[in-house]
């Protein structure tokens, strides 16, 4: 190209004066003109048009309509033949061309610059051609615009293909509103059915997020922001609602007025299910479909402040059924469910519509009564009258499974109100209420009062000194002899003492529960057990106590432990009591979860030559069928029984009853606390094997008992650890 081009190129032999005025017209156009004669044929091209044809002067000159010096494209980006070109269309039909979009290819640049083009002819006096003039005016810029708005367009619906976001678009200045195919079939709609106008989405949203969404919109457009996303639910044909996510974009003019609104509204129906599960499994019990115990704490805050700004009393109960674990273990865990079910289903019936109502596992069940009278008394009054309707219906025989089953709740309560109370402190208040009511004969109700904290301060203060007695060996076995019907020493039965001062004996009724509840009779109990080992290994090489039997009380809490035969099989090695010398006396509580692992401990203990007696005997919930399944050796006549022997027949017939049972089943008989030569007289008298009571000899400190029945004292020196 020429360092510094003319602006104006012609071809040789046009009039001078017309191209000097065709000069000055032209160079500053920002347009391209191009002059062709009749033929078609270049005569004169202004600066903008080489430019734009991206050709010199010189190849322009040679250019003849139809050569390819450059090369026309159509709009849709398509080779336009010779024929089509502006120049010759003008030529062929005489006619003028406007506003032609054309696109220049210029085969040594590689791209296309894209024009739009004017072409008319000029005419002489009798109206033939004399001229073609084409003017170009560059659009590349415009056309670049409109390409990249296509792909992304493109790009927009390749995303959207397949996923639930349905576009639209409405102009807020025509008030024109686009809305995708997808979009009227979230709605169970065919593209045509409904107008497509503003109103209709107005009229489809929920009437109760109308005003929400109307609202959002108002506040939006005259504001700033550029985009928005809010839920609302939009009407689906068949009638359910929608609930759409929508996200728009907020085109602004230069004035920051909103002229334009382009978004997607996408399905939330699956997600909104998801979190719906999530939140039930979070927040409610699966089985009875009743709040859980998160539910509660949460609600529970809740409830607390409201009843504290108001100034009202509330209740909590707390709930725990009866005997529950012993129905899960006979009748198995579906028959469980079912009652827990039909227990959930009667307390909601029994309760009002706004008191609230919750599982918090196993048995127990949580109700919190709001809005209760102004003054306590009022307040307990209402409970009780709910207390007794829950109890009245939970009272009711139940139908599980096709059997008839008995239930009863045991129920705490804590009132509550305006006062600052933690949730924490309530729910233990209820507890400790209700381990009350379970203590005076279940069925019930009781109310929390301050001294059932005191009482489980007590027993907290009670677990630490055991730890405590335990770690300092404070703990020592009293032995009570057992006699056989000709009055000889049989045995004795150890009976643990605490030593908590030098003068201080504590009883075991005074602590075993303690322990039990503290989870420190594993611990106790493996004392007791060493120490009674101990004292066999010294009875054994005492000519008059060799023959003994000791018998040790075993917690239910222990033999539920899988490793208690392995622990006692150790303990007997490493003391060298004669194992067939060890009786482990067991209450009928333990049959009442997991028999068959029951059965089989014992089975490995008895392989170890251990015996089993079944202490206190007819007091407990024992089916009989236990008797012949457990390996027992003896049962022991529970002291109730005996105490009422000598005077009243029913107990007598039952203690005949039982020694006739044992009999059967080929155990022995021995009964406790014979206090009177009445009762020694009729149970020597029906057959009872052994017996022990104060009558016969009351329990004395080991060392005692040794020296009394015959140990000699320097081998009583070598084992004990007491
Ligand atoms: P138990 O096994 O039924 O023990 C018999 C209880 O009756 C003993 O009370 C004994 O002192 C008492 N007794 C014996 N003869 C008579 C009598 O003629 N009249 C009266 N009124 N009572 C008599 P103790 O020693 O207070 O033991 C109470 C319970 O504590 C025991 O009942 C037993 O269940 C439990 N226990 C005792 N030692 C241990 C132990 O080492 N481990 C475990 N887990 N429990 C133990
Ligand atoms: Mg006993
Ligand atoms: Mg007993």
């Amino acid at each position: 190209m020429h360092a510094n081009p003319p602006s104006i190129s012609r071809a040789d032999g046009v009039p001078h004066d017309a191209l000097r005025c065709f000069d000055d017209l032209l160079a500053h156009l920002p347009a391209g003109v191009v002059m062709h004669d009749a033929t078609g044929r270049v005569v004169a091209a202004n600066r903008h048009a080489l430019a734009l044809l991206g050709r010199s002067e010189h190849e322009v000159w040679a250019t003849q309509a139809g050569d390819a010096a450059w090369h026309f494209v159509r709009a849709d980006g398509t080779r336009m033949p010779p024929s089509e070109y502006p120049v010759n269309a003008v030529l062929r039909t005489g006619a003028r061309v406007s506003d032609l979009v054309v696109g220049v290819s210029r085969p040594d640049h590689g791209d296309v610059r894209w024009a739009i083009c004017n072409a008319y002819p000029e005419r002489d006096g009798h109206g033939a051609i004399q001229r073609v003039i084409v003017c170009f005016m560059d659009c590349t810029v415009l056309k670049d615009a409109e390409q990249s708005l296509h792909k992304s367009e493109e790009r927009m619906r390749l995303a959207l293909q397949g996923s639930t976001d349905a576009p639209w678009d409405w102009d807020l200045v025509t008030g024109e509103i686009y809305y995708s195919p997808r979009w009227w079939e979230m709605l169970g709609y065919a593209p045509d059915e409904q107008p497509a106008d503003p109103e209709t989405w107005v009229r489809l949203t929920h009437p109760d997020d109308r005003m929400r969404v109307v609202a959002v919109l108002d506040e939006l457009l005259p504001g700033q922001r550029q985009s928005y996303s809010m839920e609302f639910r939009l009407r689906h044909r068949d009638g359910h609602y929608v609930p759409v996510l929508s996200r728009g974009f907020i085109l602004r003019d230069g004035l920051g007025a909103a002229v334009r609104l382009t978004g997607t509204n996408t399905d939330l129906t699956e997600r909104k299910q998801v979190e719906h599960r999530i939140h039930e499994l979070a927040y409610f019990d699966q089985l009875t479909g009743l709040p859980n115990r998160r539910f509660l704490i949460d609600e529970l805050g809740q409830i607390l402040a409201r009843n504290g700004r108001a100034g009202r009393h509330g209740a909590l109960l707390f709930l725990d059924l009866d005997n529950f674990k012993l129905l899960n273990d006979t009748m198995g865990h579906d028959v469980g469910d079912l009652l827990l079910r039909e227990v959930a289903r009667r307390l909601r019936r029994a309760l009002r519509e706004g008191d609230h109502l919750a599982r918090l596992g196993g048995d127990e069940f949580v109700i919190v009564l709001e809005n209760l009278g102004a003054s306590p008394a009022e307040a307990t009054a209402e409970v009780h009258a709910v207390g007794r309707k829950i109890l009245e219906v939970l009272g009711e025989p139940f139908e599980l499974a096709g059997r008839q089953c008995a239930s009863s709740p045991s129920i705490g309560v804590t009132l509550f109100d305006g006062a600052p109370t933690g949730i924490d402190t309530l729910l233990r208040q209820a507890d400790l209420a209700m381990y009350r009511a379970k203590e005076e004969g279940r069925n019930t109700l009781r109310f929390f009062d301050p001294g059932m904290q005191a009482a489980a301060d007590r027993q907290a203060a009670l677990s630490a000194a055991l730890r405590t007695g335990l770690a300092r060996r404070q703990f020592v076995l009293y032995c009570q002899p057992q006699f056989g019907h000709d009055g000889s020493l049989v045995g004795a039965e150890a009976l643990v003492r605490w030593k908590r001062g030098a003068d201080e004996l504590v009883g075991p009724g005074e602590f075993i529960g303690a322990a039990e509840s503290g989870g420190l009779i594993a611990a106790l109990g493996m004392d007791v057990l060493e120490q009674g080992c101990h004292a066999l290994a010294r009875w054994a090489r005492a000519p008059r106590l060799a023959p003994l039997k000791l018998a040790v009380n075993v917690s239910v809490h222990q033999l539920r432990d899988p490793d208690f035969p392995h622990a006692v099989a150790t303990l007997l090695a490493a003391t060298g009591a004669p194992a067939d010398r060890l009786t482990l006396e067991l209450t009928e509580s333990v049959f009442a979860r997991n028999p068959d692992d029951l059965v089989d401990r014992m089975q490995q203990l008895r392989r170890l030559g251990v015996h089993f007696a079944l202490d206190d005997f007819g007091t407990g919930y024992s089916s009989l069928a236990y008797l012949a399944r457990f390996p027992l050796a003896a049962l022991k006549i529970d002291r109730s029984f005996v105490r009422e022997v000598d005077h009243d027949p029913n107990a007598s017939s039952i203690v005949e009853a039982i020694i006739a049972l044992a009999r059967k089943l080929h155990l022995a008989t021995i009964a406790e606390g014979v206090e009177l030569d009445a009762q020694q007289a009729f149970l020597a008298a029906h057959g009872c094997d052994v017996m022990q009571g104060y009558l016969l000899g009351r329990p004395v400190a080991m060392e005692e008992f040794e020296r009394r029945y015959g140990v000699v004292r320097a081998q009583a020196a070598s084992g004990s650890s007491t």
